[in-house]
């Protein structure tokens, strides 16, 4: 039994020998190579459904801005996994335009961690930051903003200007766009279609 096996066994040469050992690396390298993709699509799909769930936390914030009437906009702050800064628009309820659901969580977040650098956090925000607001993410360090629908009208992330990505300033932002788009999108369309619905109506009762 134990002949017959020496007999069945290849006589590999010098060459073969190499070869076999060759192949065997590569596949080796391969079967890593294709680990740590799966491990980076893992990853990925965590943060990315991470990002929807805060997301859904900033359109929260986004209905109770148009239940005072101001514009749809909502943000939350996160840091380390929790939310510690909530804001939205009450730019109409405050008179002031200052009152922007992303300043109002800026500053939030600064009381909260006592200072004025927000460098280990994440702004979740349902509409692209206009310049002030984008500006004050990039005086603040927010190293990453994830926006859920563009404004192409006055967006700073890229539709009007891209001050979040430019290279002239000392900061520069990363930007995941188009999370809950859907959803963002949506509050901004049924907001407007209902004011100009109230509009039409109070034209025609003055009819
Ligand atoms: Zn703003």
């Amino acid at each position: 039994m134990k002949k017959e096996r020496k007999i069945q066994a290849p006589i590999l040469s010098q060459e073969e020998k190499g070869e076999a050992t060759r192949r065997k690396r590569w596949e080796m390298r391969q079967e890593k190579k294709r680990l740590a993709a799966e491990k980076e699509k893992e990853q990925a799909l965590a943060r990315q459904k991470e990002d929807e769930a805060f997301m859904k936390e900033a359109v929260k914030q986004a209905k109770k801005a148009a239940a005072l009437g101001d514009v749809p906009i909502g943000c939350v702050i996160v840091r380390e996994g929790t939310v510690i800064a909530r804001g939205y628009n009450r730019r109409n309820a405050d008179k002031s335009v200052l009152s922007h659901a992303e300043i109002i969580s800026i500053r939030k977040a600064c009381k909260k961690t006592g200072d004025w650098r927000l460098e280990d956090c994440t702004m979740y925000v349902t509409l692209e930051p206009c310049p002030m607001c984008a500006g004050a993410i990039v005086q603040a360090r927010i190293p990453r903003v994830v926006i859920g629908c563009m404004n192409p009208k006055a967006g700073c992330a890229g539709s009007v200007l891209d001050m979040l990505h430019e290279p002239g300033f000392n900061h520069q932002v990363e930007t995941v766009s188009g999370v809950a788009e859907k959803e963002c999108s949506d509050l901004m369309k049924n907001f407007f279609q209902g004011l100009r619905r109230q509009h039409r109506e109070g034209s025609e009762e003055g009819a």
